[in-house]
Protein backbone atom coordinates (compact mmCIF):
# COMPACT_ATOMS: atom_id res chain seq x y z
CA UNK A 1 0.00 0.00 0.00
CA UNK A 2 1.38 3.30 -0.74
CA UNK A 3 1.53 6.24 1.80
CA UNK A 4 0.31 9.55 1.83
CA UNK A 5 2.06 12.36 2.97
CA UNK A 6 0.37 15.21 4.33
CA UNK A 7 2.00 18.69 4.66
CA UNK A 8 -0.34 22.28 5.08
CA UNK A 9 1.97 23.88 1.92
CA UNK A 10 3.15 21.84 -0.88
CA UNK A 11 5.69 23.43 -3.60
CA UNK A 12 5.56 22.35 -7.04
CA UNK A 13 9.81 23.50 -8.04
CA UNK A 14 13.07 24.42 -6.95
CA UNK A 15 14.05 27.02 -9.27
CA UNK A 16 14.76 30.43 -8.44
CA UNK A 17 11.30 30.95 -6.97
CA UNK A 18 10.97 27.39 -5.10
CA UNK A 19 13.77 28.47 -3.31
CA UNK A 20 13.14 31.74 -2.40
CA UNK A 21 9.52 30.75 -1.22
CA UNK A 22 10.91 28.39 0.79
CA UNK A 23 13.97 30.50 2.46
CA UNK A 24 11.53 33.05 3.02
CA UNK A 25 8.39 30.75 4.64
CA UNK A 26 11.27 29.81 7.19
CA UNK A 27 12.24 32.87 7.85
CA UNK A 28 8.86 33.88 9.05
CA UNK A 29 8.37 30.89 11.15
CA UNK A 30 6.74 28.24 8.50
CA UNK A 31 8.56 24.93 8.36
CA UNK A 32 6.14 22.82 7.66
CA UNK A 33 5.75 22.23 3.87
CA UNK A 34 7.91 20.50 0.99
CA UNK A 35 9.30 21.51 -1.96
CA UNK A 36 9.16 18.72 -4.88
CA UNK A 37 11.48 18.72 -7.87
CA UNK A 38 11.44 16.23 -10.86
CA UNK A 39 14.98 16.63 -11.65
CA UNK A 40 17.87 15.44 -9.43
CA UNK A 41 19.47 18.73 -8.92
CA UNK A 42 17.90 22.33 -7.49
CA UNK A 43 18.30 25.35 -10.06
CA UNK A 44 15.28 24.94 -12.78
CA UNK A 45 16.60 26.73 -15.71
CA UNK A 46 20.05 26.77 -14.07
CA UNK A 47 20.78 23.17 -13.38
CA UNK A 48 19.21 22.38 -16.91
CA UNK A 49 20.27 24.99 -19.34
CA UNK A 50 24.04 23.80 -19.50
CA UNK A 51 24.60 25.06 -22.99
CA UNK A 52 28.28 26.40 -23.69
CA UNK A 53 28.12 29.95 -22.93
CA UNK A 54 24.98 30.19 -20.55
CA UNK A 55 24.16 32.87 -18.41
CA UNK A 56 22.31 35.88 -17.39
CA UNK A 57 20.95 38.49 -19.60
CA UNK A 58 20.61 41.07 -16.37
CA UNK A 59 24.28 41.80 -14.38
CA UNK A 60 24.06 39.46 -11.34
CA UNK A 61 23.92 42.24 -8.91
CA UNK A 62 20.04 42.23 -9.91
CA UNK A 63 19.94 38.85 -11.03
CA UNK A 64 19.91 37.54 -7.32
CA UNK A 65 17.91 37.42 -4.47
CA UNK A 66 17.58 40.61 -2.46
CA UNK A 67 17.82 38.75 0.49
CA UNK A 68 21.02 36.80 -0.27
CA UNK A 69 23.67 38.55 -1.90
CA UNK A 70 26.81 38.05 -3.55
CA UNK A 71 29.50 39.69 -3.52
CA UNK A 72 31.62 37.16 -5.44
CA UNK A 73 30.82 37.10 -8.85
CA UNK A 74 33.22 36.68 -10.74
CA UNK A 75 31.57 38.71 -13.89
CA UNK A 76 29.03 41.21 -14.32
CA UNK A 77 26.47 38.87 -15.58
CA UNK A 78 27.06 35.73 -13.44
CA UNK A 79 27.83 32.40 -15.44
CA UNK A 80 25.21 29.04 -15.87
CA UNK A 81 27.89 27.14 -13.25
CA UNK A 82 27.98 30.39 -11.18
CA UNK A 83 24.17 30.81 -10.73
CA UNK A 84 23.77 27.43 -10.19
CA UNK A 85 25.97 26.96 -7.25
CA UNK A 86 24.86 30.51 -5.75
CA UNK A 87 21.06 28.66 -5.87
CA UNK A 88 22.83 25.66 -3.95
CA UNK A 89 24.54 27.87 -1.25
CA UNK A 90 20.75 29.60 -0.63
CA UNK A 91 19.21 26.64 0.04
CA UNK A 92 21.60 25.23 1.96
CA UNK A 93 22.23 28.44 4.01
CA UNK A 94 18.34 29.71 4.01
CA UNK A 95 17.97 25.60 5.63
CA UNK A 96 15.72 25.10 2.41
CA UNK A 97 18.09 21.87 1.44
CA UNK A 98 15.84 19.56 4.20
CA UNK A 99 12.67 20.22 2.61
CA UNK A 100 13.29 19.36 -0.92
CA UNK A 101 12.15 15.97 -2.12
CA UNK A 102 14.10 15.71 -5.76
CA UNK A 103 13.63 13.03 -8.74
CA UNK A 104 9.79 13.72 -7.77
CA UNK A 105 7.45 14.66 -11.18
CA UNK A 106 3.98 15.81 -10.12
CA UNK A 107 1.83 14.26 -12.04
CA UNK A 108 -1.90 14.78 -11.76
CA UNK A 109 -3.37 17.16 -9.01
CA UNK A 110 -6.91 17.85 -7.96
CA UNK A 111 -9.01 19.80 -5.46
CA UNK A 112 -10.71 17.82 -2.73
CA UNK A 113 -13.76 20.16 -1.74
CA UNK A 114 -14.89 17.78 0.79
CA UNK A 115 -11.48 17.95 3.03
CA UNK A 116 -10.58 21.48 1.76
CA UNK A 117 -7.24 19.61 0.16
CA UNK A 118 -4.97 19.75 -2.50
CA UNK A 119 -4.36 15.67 -3.86
CA UNK A 120 -1.48 14.98 -5.31
CA UNK A 121 -0.24 12.08 -7.12
CA UNK A 122 3.81 12.25 -7.99
CA UNK A 123 5.68 9.17 -9.53
CA UNK A 124 7.14 8.59 -6.11
CA UNK A 125 4.18 8.40 -4.04
CA UNK A 126 0.80 10.37 -3.21
CA UNK A 127 0.75 13.98 -1.48
CA UNK A 128 -2.26 16.26 0.00
CA UNK A 129 -1.60 19.58 0.94
CA UNK A 130 -3.90 22.41 2.38
CA UNK A 131 -2.36 24.79 -0.04
CA UNK A 132 -0.54 23.98 -3.13
CA UNK A 133 2.16 26.46 -4.78
CA UNK A 134 3.39 25.96 -8.56
CA UNK A 135 6.66 27.41 -8.84
CA UNK A 136 7.51 25.73 -12.47
CA UNK A 137 8.13 28.68 -14.31
CA UNK A 138 7.62 29.60 -17.66
CA UNK A 139 10.28 27.63 -19.29
CA UNK A 140 10.46 24.20 -18.62
CA UNK A 141 9.91 22.34 -21.74
CA UNK A 142 12.25 22.37 -24.59
CA UNK A 143 9.57 23.25 -28.03
CA UNK A 144 11.08 21.89 -31.11
CA UNK A 145 9.96 22.99 -34.58
CA UNK A 146 7.80 20.01 -36.70
CA UNK A 147 9.60 20.11 -39.29
CA UNK A 148 9.22 17.78 -42.07
CA UNK A 149 11.83 14.86 -41.98
CA UNK A 150 13.70 15.72 -39.05
CA UNK A 151 13.34 11.91 -37.86
CA UNK A 152 15.07 11.06 -40.88
CA UNK A 153 18.35 12.86 -39.94
CA UNK A 154 21.56 10.64 -39.60
CA UNK A 155 23.49 12.75 -37.26
CA UNK A 156 22.25 13.89 -33.58
CA UNK A 157 19.80 16.02 -32.87
CA UNK A 158 19.34 18.64 -29.64
CA UNK A 159 17.65 21.03 -27.89
CA UNK A 160 19.72 23.42 -25.95
CA UNK A 161 17.70 22.71 -22.94
CA UNK A 162 18.98 18.92 -23.28
CA UNK A 163 22.79 19.90 -24.07
CA UNK A 164 25.06 16.56 -24.39
CA UNK A 165 27.92 17.50 -22.87
CA UNK A 166 29.25 13.72 -24.13
CA UNK A 167 29.07 14.94 -27.75
CA UNK A 168 32.27 16.38 -29.06
CA UNK A 169 31.90 19.00 -32.03
CA UNK A 170 34.96 19.28 -32.38
CA UNK A 171 35.35 19.81 -36.49
CA UNK A 172 31.98 19.16 -36.98
CA UNK A 173 29.80 20.53 -38.74
CA UNK A 174 26.86 22.31 -36.53
CA UNK A 175 23.32 23.54 -37.62
CA UNK A 176 21.98 26.36 -35.12
CA UNK A 177 18.37 26.81 -35.57
CA UNK A 178 16.75 29.99 -34.20
CA UNK A 179 18.12 33.52 -33.06
CA UNK A 180 17.23 34.18 -29.99
CA UNK A 181 18.84 34.73 -26.57
CA UNK A 182 19.94 31.07 -26.03
CA UNK A 183 21.43 30.88 -29.72
CA UNK A 184 23.37 34.78 -29.22
CA UNK A 185 24.96 32.81 -26.25
CA UNK A 186 25.37 29.28 -27.82
CA UNK A 187 27.14 30.45 -31.44
CA UNK A 188 29.97 32.37 -30.33
CA UNK A 189 30.92 29.40 -28.47
CA UNK A 190 30.37 26.58 -30.69
CA UNK A 191 32.49 28.36 -33.43
CA UNK A 192 35.22 27.39 -30.87
CA UNK A 193 35.36 23.81 -31.53
CA UNK A 194 33.36 23.12 -34.62
CA UNK A 195 34.29 23.43 -38.27
CA UNK A 196 31.42 25.35 -39.28
CA UNK A 197 28.28 26.94 -37.89
CA UNK A 198 25.13 27.29 -39.73
CA UNK A 199 23.21 29.52 -38.11
CA UNK A 200 19.03 29.64 -39.34
CA UNK A 201 17.45 33.04 -38.56
CA UNK A 202 13.89 33.45 -39.16
CA UNK A 203 13.39 36.72 -37.16
CA UNK A 204 17.10 39.00 -36.56
CA UNK A 205 16.82 39.86 -32.86
CA UNK A 206 17.84 43.38 -31.37
CA UNK A 207 20.96 42.88 -29.71
CA UNK A 208 22.38 45.93 -27.40
CA UNK A 209 25.57 46.13 -26.14
CA UNK A 210 26.46 43.86 -22.82
CA UNK A 211 29.51 45.20 -21.41
CA UNK A 212 30.48 42.18 -19.72
CA UNK A 213 33.75 42.43 -17.69
CA UNK A 214 35.21 40.56 -15.36
CA UNK A 215 34.66 41.80 -11.46
CA UNK A 216 37.54 43.16 -9.97
CA UNK A 217 39.27 42.50 -6.64
CA UNK A 218 38.85 46.17 -5.24
CA UNK A 219 34.58 45.58 -6.03
CA UNK A 220 33.98 42.49 -4.47
CA UNK A 221 35.96 43.77 -0.95
CA UNK A 222 33.76 46.50 -1.24
CA UNK A 223 30.72 44.76 -1.59
CA UNK A 224 31.94 42.25 1.14
CA UNK A 225 32.62 45.20 3.34
CA UNK A 226 30.18 47.56 2.75
CA UNK A 227 27.10 46.07 1.61
CA UNK A 228 25.55 49.09 1.01
CA UNK A 229 27.65 49.27 -2.29
CA UNK A 230 26.04 46.55 -4.04
CA UNK A 231 22.82 47.94 -2.74
CA UNK A 232 23.27 50.98 -4.76
CA UNK A 233 24.35 48.81 -7.63
CA UNK A 234 22.10 46.49 -8.02
CA UNK A 235 19.16 49.51 -7.81
CA UNK A 236 21.25 51.56 -10.56
CA UNK A 237 20.54 48.43 -12.54
CA UNK A 238 16.74 48.07 -11.40
CA UNK A 239 16.36 51.52 -12.31
CA UNK A 240 18.06 51.51 -15.84
CA UNK A 241 16.27 48.14 -16.70
CA UNK A 242 13.07 49.03 -15.68
CA UNK A 243 13.14 52.11 -18.43
CA UNK A 244 12.77 49.65 -21.00
CA UNK A 245 8.94 49.36 -20.04
CA UNK A 246 8.78 52.88 -21.40
CA UNK A 247 8.72 51.27 -25.51
CA UNK A 248 7.27 47.91 -24.04
CA UNK A 249 4.27 48.95 -22.41
CA UNK A 250 3.70 52.83 -21.79
CA UNK A 251 4.17 54.06 -25.75
CA UNK A 252 6.03 52.65 -28.84
CA UNK A 253 7.14 56.36 -29.44
CA UNK A 254 9.70 56.19 -26.57
CA UNK A 255 11.94 53.27 -28.56
CA UNK A 256 14.39 55.57 -30.63
CA UNK A 257 16.83 55.85 -28.42
CA UNK A 258 16.82 52.28 -27.54
CA UNK A 259 16.71 51.31 -31.33
CA UNK A 260 19.33 53.66 -31.45
CA UNK A 261 21.83 51.65 -29.57
CA UNK A 262 20.92 48.78 -31.61
CA UNK A 263 21.36 50.28 -34.90
CA UNK A 264 25.11 51.11 -32.98
CA UNK A 265 25.88 48.33 -31.78
CA UNK A 266 25.11 46.60 -35.33
CA UNK A 267 27.33 49.43 -37.23
CA UNK A 268 30.33 48.96 -35.02
CA UNK A 269 30.04 45.01 -35.01
CA UNK A 270 28.90 44.32 -38.48
CA UNK A 271 31.25 46.11 -41.51
CA UNK A 272 29.66 44.09 -44.36
CA UNK A 273 26.40 46.10 -45.36
CA UNK A 274 24.99 43.12 -46.99
CA UNK A 275 25.36 41.16 -43.52
CA UNK A 276 23.90 43.84 -41.84
CA UNK A 277 20.87 44.47 -43.88
CA UNK A 278 20.53 40.79 -43.07
CA UNK A 279 20.57 41.30 -39.54
CA UNK A 280 18.39 44.46 -38.94
CA UNK A 281 15.25 43.92 -37.48
CA UNK A 282 12.10 44.76 -39.46
CA UNK A 283 10.15 45.26 -36.29
CA UNK A 284 10.56 47.55 -33.04
CA UNK A 285 12.60 47.21 -30.50
CA UNK A 286 10.59 45.54 -27.07
CA UNK A 287 8.72 43.71 -29.37
CA UNK A 288 10.77 40.61 -28.52
CA UNK A 289 13.06 40.57 -25.67
CA UNK A 290 16.06 42.12 -26.80
CA UNK A 291 19.03 40.75 -26.45
CA UNK A 292 22.85 41.93 -24.39
CA UNK A 293 25.63 40.80 -26.38
CA UNK A 294 28.82 41.87 -27.69
CA UNK A 295 30.10 38.93 -28.87
CA UNK A 296 27.22 37.52 -31.93
CA UNK A 297 27.65 39.96 -34.30
CA UNK A 298 31.42 39.01 -34.46
CA UNK A 299 30.86 35.66 -34.36
CA UNK A 300 28.39 35.99 -37.56
CA UNK A 301 30.69 37.88 -39.00
CA UNK A 302 33.63 35.11 -38.83
CA UNK A 303 34.16 33.06 -42.31
CA UNK A 304 33.13 29.64 -40.08
CA UNK A 305 29.83 30.78 -39.34
CA UNK A 306 26.99 31.23 -42.27
CA UNK A 307 23.62 32.97 -41.21
CA UNK A 308 20.68 31.37 -43.54
CA UNK A 309 17.85 33.58 -43.43
CA UNK A 310 15.33 31.76 -46.61
CA UNK A 311 12.86 29.31 -44.05
CA UNK A 312 13.96 26.01 -43.21
CA UNK A 313 11.58 23.77 -45.54
CA UNK A 314 12.60 20.14 -44.23
CA UNK A 315 15.57 17.96 -43.31
CA UNK A 316 16.62 15.12 -44.93
CA UNK A 317 19.11 12.46 -44.05
CA UNK A 318 22.22 15.16 -44.41
CA UNK A 319 20.55 18.17 -43.38
CA UNK A 320 18.34 20.79 -43.50
CA UNK A 321 16.46 21.98 -46.82
CA UNK A 322 15.53 25.72 -47.44
CA UNK A 323 12.64 27.24 -49.52
CA UNK A 324 14.69 28.02 -51.60
CA UNK A 325 15.49 24.41 -52.45
CA UNK A 326 19.25 24.65 -50.74
CA UNK A 327 20.59 22.01 -48.58
CA UNK A 328 22.54 22.80 -45.82
CA UNK A 329 24.87 19.55 -45.61
CA UNK A 330 26.15 19.13 -41.82
CA UNK A 331 26.65 16.37 -38.87
CA UNK A 332 24.50 17.72 -35.76
CA UNK A 333 21.77 19.61 -34.93
CA UNK A 334 20.77 21.73 -32.48
CA UNK A 335 17.37 23.45 -31.71
CA UNK A 336 17.91 26.80 -30.25
CA UNK A 337 14.27 27.40 -30.29
CA UNK A 338 13.21 28.23 -27.15
CA UNK A 339 10.40 26.64 -25.03
CA UNK A 340 6.87 25.65 -25.12
CA UNK A 341 4.28 28.02 -23.66
CA UNK A 342 2.53 25.93 -20.86
CA UNK A 343 4.56 23.56 -18.74
CA UNK A 344 3.72 20.39 -18.12
CA UNK A 345 2.22 21.08 -14.83
CA UNK A 346 -0.89 23.14 -16.01
CA UNK A 347 -1.89 19.90 -17.91
CA UNK A 348 -1.91 17.90 -14.97
CA UNK A 349 -3.93 20.07 -12.76
CA UNK A 350 -7.22 20.09 -12.58
CA UNK A 351 -9.65 23.01 -11.17
CA UNK A 352 -13.02 22.57 -9.64
CA UNK A 353 -14.79 22.57 -12.75
CA UNK A 354 -12.56 19.67 -13.88
CA UNK A 355 -10.39 21.41 -16.60
CA UNK A 356 -6.88 22.26 -16.17
CA UNK A 357 -4.69 25.34 -15.71
CA UNK A 358 -3.40 24.64 -19.37
CA UNK A 359 -7.40 23.97 -20.86
CA UNK A 360 -7.93 27.59 -19.44
CA UNK A 361 -5.44 29.32 -20.42
CA UNK A 362 -5.79 28.27 -23.66
CA UNK A 363 -9.16 29.53 -23.80
CA UNK A 364 -8.09 33.02 -22.68
CA UNK A 365 -4.74 33.58 -20.74
CA UNK A 366 -5.63 34.68 -17.59
CA UNK A 367 -4.90 34.81 -13.61
CA UNK A 368 -4.91 37.06 -10.68
CA UNK A 369 -1.30 39.33 -10.40
CA UNK A 370 0.42 35.70 -11.94
CA UNK A 371 -0.49 34.27 -8.27
CA UNK A 372 -4.06 32.91 -7.84
CA UNK A 373 -6.38 31.82 -10.50
CA UNK A 374 -10.14 31.85 -10.23
CA UNK A 375 -11.44 28.01 -10.11
CA UNK A 376 -8.12 26.85 -8.33
CA UNK A 377 -8.86 27.31 -4.64
CA UNK A 378 -5.70 27.07 -2.02
CA UNK A 379 -3.51 27.57 -5.40
CA UNK A 380 -0.97 30.17 -5.58
CA UNK A 381 1.89 29.99 -8.75
CA UNK A 382 4.95 32.05 -9.20
CA UNK A 383 5.32 33.27 -12.42
CA UNK A 384 1.94 32.92 -13.30
CA UNK A 385 0.54 34.19 -16.49
CA UNK A 386 0.45 37.97 -16.15
CA UNK A 387 3.47 37.60 -13.25
CA UNK A 388 6.22 37.90 -15.34
CA UNK A 389 7.75 41.56 -16.65
CA UNK A 390 9.13 41.86 -20.01
CA UNK A 391 11.15 44.64 -19.07
CA UNK A 392 12.75 43.54 -15.96
CA UNK A 393 14.27 40.63 -13.48
CA UNK A 394 12.60 37.89 -12.94
CA UNK A 395 13.59 37.40 -9.74
CA UNK A 396 12.45 41.26 -9.05
CA UNK A 397 8.77 39.60 -9.84
CA UNK A 398 9.37 35.82 -7.98
CA UNK A 399 10.01 38.08 -4.35
CA UNK A 400 7.08 40.35 -4.77
CA UNK A 401 4.97 37.02 -5.29
CA UNK A 402 7.01 34.98 -2.66
CA UNK A 403 6.32 38.27 -0.01
CA UNK A 404 2.48 38.13 -1.21
CA UNK A 405 2.46 34.41 -0.97
CA UNK A 406 3.97 33.91 2.35
CA UNK A 407 2.21 36.74 3.99
CA UNK A 408 -1.16 34.71 2.99
CA UNK A 409 0.20 31.62 3.85
CA UNK A 410 0.83 33.20 7.55
CA UNK A 411 -2.57 34.58 7.70
CA UNK A 412 -4.44 31.58 6.70
CA UNK A 413 -2.25 29.85 9.56
CA UNK A 414 -3.27 32.32 12.20
CA UNK A 415 -7.02 33.15 11.24
CA UNK A 416 -7.47 29.31 10.55
CA UNK A 417 -9.06 30.30 7.21
CA UNK A 418 -9.57 26.26 5.10
CA UNK A 419 -10.79 27.25 1.99
CA UNK A 420 -9.98 30.66 -0.41
CA UNK A 421 -10.28 31.56 -4.18
CA UNK A 422 -9.31 34.68 -6.07
CA UNK A 423 -13.18 36.19 -7.00
CA UNK A 424 -14.00 36.02 -10.75
CA UNK A 425 -14.84 40.07 -10.64
CA UNK A 426 -11.44 40.60 -8.80
CA UNK A 427 -9.53 38.65 -11.86
CA UNK A 428 -11.80 39.72 -14.93
CA UNK A 429 -10.52 43.61 -13.58
CA UNK A 430 -7.25 42.63 -13.84
CA UNK A 431 -6.93 40.86 -16.84
CA UNK A 432 -8.89 43.69 -18.49
CA UNK A 433 -6.71 46.30 -17.23
CA UNK A 434 -3.63 44.29 -18.07
CA UNK A 435 -5.13 44.12 -21.53
CA UNK A 436 -6.44 48.03 -21.94
CA UNK A 437 -2.68 48.50 -20.90
CA UNK A 438 -0.56 46.45 -22.85
CA UNK A 439 -2.41 48.55 -26.27
CA UNK A 440 0.12 51.38 -27.26
CA UNK A 441 3.77 49.41 -26.48
CA UNK A 442 5.99 47.70 -28.67
CA UNK A 443 5.11 44.38 -26.85
CA UNK A 444 2.05 44.21 -29.23
CA UNK A 445 2.39 46.64 -31.63
CA UNK A 446 5.49 46.10 -32.38
CA UNK A 447 5.16 44.54 -35.84
CA UNK A 448 6.79 41.08 -34.69
CA UNK A 449 5.15 37.75 -33.34
CA UNK A 450 6.81 36.19 -30.10
CA UNK A 451 5.47 34.69 -26.70
CA UNK A 452 4.72 38.20 -25.58
CA UNK A 453 1.17 37.52 -27.39
CA UNK A 454 -1.15 34.78 -28.03
CA UNK A 455 -2.44 33.68 -31.56
CA UNK A 456 -5.29 36.73 -31.13
CA UNK A 457 -2.86 39.12 -30.36
CA UNK A 458 -3.51 40.13 -26.92
CA UNK A 459 -0.79 39.71 -24.56
CA UNK A 460 -0.11 35.94 -23.92
CA UNK A 461 0.86 36.59 -19.87
CA UNK A 462 3.25 39.54 -18.99
CA UNK A 463 2.43 42.47 -16.78
CA UNK A 464 2.30 45.28 -18.32
CA UNK A 465 3.16 47.99 -15.55
CA UNK A 466 6.18 48.49 -13.78
CA UNK A 467 7.53 46.69 -11.63
CA UNK A 468 8.01 48.97 -8.50
CA UNK A 469 4.07 49.38 -8.37
CA UNK A 470 3.50 45.68 -8.54
CA UNK A 471 5.65 45.55 -6.03
CA UNK A 472 3.13 47.75 -4.12
CA UNK A 473 -0.05 45.76 -5.50
CA UNK A 474 1.73 42.65 -4.40
CA UNK A 475 3.35 43.80 -0.45
CA UNK A 476 0.83 41.79 1.56
CA UNK A 477 -2.31 39.33 0.50
CA UNK A 478 -5.34 41.30 -0.44
CA UNK A 479 -7.51 39.00 1.14
CA UNK A 480 -10.95 41.04 0.11
CA UNK A 481 -10.53 40.00 -3.46
CA UNK A 482 -11.16 36.08 -2.03
CA UNK A 483 -13.78 34.26 -1.12
CA UNK A 484 -12.81 32.87 2.19
CA UNK A 485 -14.15 30.44 4.67
CA UNK A 486 -12.82 29.27 8.30
CA UNK A 487 -15.07 26.56 8.61
CA UNK A 488 -14.34 23.01 8.07
CA UNK A 489 -17.15 21.23 6.14
CA UNK A 490 -19.79 19.11 8.48
CA UNK A 491 -19.30 16.07 7.00
CA UNK A 492 -15.70 16.36 8.06
CA UNK A 493 -15.98 17.58 11.40
CA UNK A 494 -18.64 14.97 12.26
C1 LIG B 1 18.74 30.15 -20.62
C2 LIG B 1 17.89 31.08 -19.82
C3 LIG B 1 18.40 32.30 -19.38
C4 LIG B 1 17.61 33.15 -18.62
N1 LIG B 1 18.14 34.36 -18.24
C5 LIG B 1 17.37 35.21 -17.55
C6 LIG B 1 17.87 36.49 -17.18
O1 LIG B 1 18.99 36.85 -17.47
N2 LIG B 1 17.05 37.32 -16.50
C7 LIG B 1 15.78 36.95 -16.17
O2 LIG B 1 15.08 37.74 -15.55
N3 LIG B 1 15.28 35.74 -16.49
C8 LIG B 1 16.04 34.87 -17.18
N4 LIG B 1 15.53 33.66 -17.55
C9 LIG B 1 14.18 33.27 -17.11
C10 LIG B 1 14.32 32.29 -15.92
O3 LIG B 1 13.61 31.15 -16.22
C11 LIG B 1 13.86 32.95 -14.63
O4 LIG B 1 14.70 34.04 -14.38
C12 LIG B 1 13.92 32.04 -13.38
O5 LIG B 1 15.05 31.23 -13.37
C13 LIG B 1 12.65 31.23 -13.25
O6 LIG B 1 12.70 30.52 -12.05
P1 LIG B 1 11.49 29.58 -11.63
O7 LIG B 1 11.85 28.98 -10.32
O8 LIG B 1 10.23 30.32 -11.72
O9 LIG B 1 11.44 28.46 -12.76
P2 LIG B 1 12.50 27.36 -13.15
O10 LIG B 1 13.87 27.83 -12.92
O11 LIG B 1 12.14 26.90 -14.52
O12 LIG B 1 12.23 26.17 -12.11
C14 LIG B 1 11.07 25.40 -12.16
C15 LIG B 1 11.34 24.01 -11.63
O13 LIG B 1 10.11 23.29 -11.59
C16 LIG B 1 10.39 21.93 -11.90
N5 LIG B 1 9.16 21.28 -12.35
C17 LIG B 1 8.46 21.54 -13.48
N6 LIG B 1 7.40 20.72 -13.57
C18 LIG B 1 7.44 19.91 -12.49
C19 LIG B 1 6.62 18.83 -12.04
N7 LIG B 1 5.55 18.43 -12.73
N8 LIG B 1 6.94 18.21 -10.87
C20 LIG B 1 8.02 18.60 -10.15
N9 LIG B 1 8.84 19.62 -10.56
C21 LIG B 1 8.56 20.26 -11.71
C22 LIG B 1 11.43 22.04 -12.99
O14 LIG B 1 12.17 20.84 -13.12
C23 LIG B 1 12.29 23.21 -12.49
O15 LIG B 1 13.36 22.76 -11.72
C24 LIG B 1 16.29 32.80 -18.31
C25 LIG B 1 15.76 31.58 -18.77
C26 LIG B 1 16.55 30.73 -19.52
C27 LIG B 1 15.95 29.44 -20.01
Amino acid sequence: MTTTHHVPVLIVGAGFGGIALAARLRAAGITDFAVLERTADLGGTWSRNTYPGAACDVPSDLYSLSFAPNPDWSRKYGTQPEILAYLRRVAEEHGVTRHLHLGTTVTAASFDETRRHWTVSTDDGEWTADVLVSAVGAFAEASVPDLPGLGSFTGPVRHTLHWDHDLDLTGKRVAVVGTGATAVQLVPELRRVAEEVVLFQRTPPWIVPRRDRPTGRLRRALYRRFPVVQRLSRAAWYAGIESFGLPGFVHRAFRFPFEALGHYQLRRQVADPELRRRLTPGYMIGCKRAIFSDSFYPAVCADDVRLVTDPLDHVTPDGPVTADGTRHDVDVLVFATGFTAMPQLAEVVTGTDGRSIDDRYRERPQSYLGVANHGFPNMFTVLGPFGAAGNQSAVVMIEAQVGYIVDALRRIRDEGITRFEVRADAQDGFVAQTHARAGRGTWLRGGCSSYYTNGAGLNAGLYPGWSFEYRARTRRWDAERYDVSRAVPAEVAS
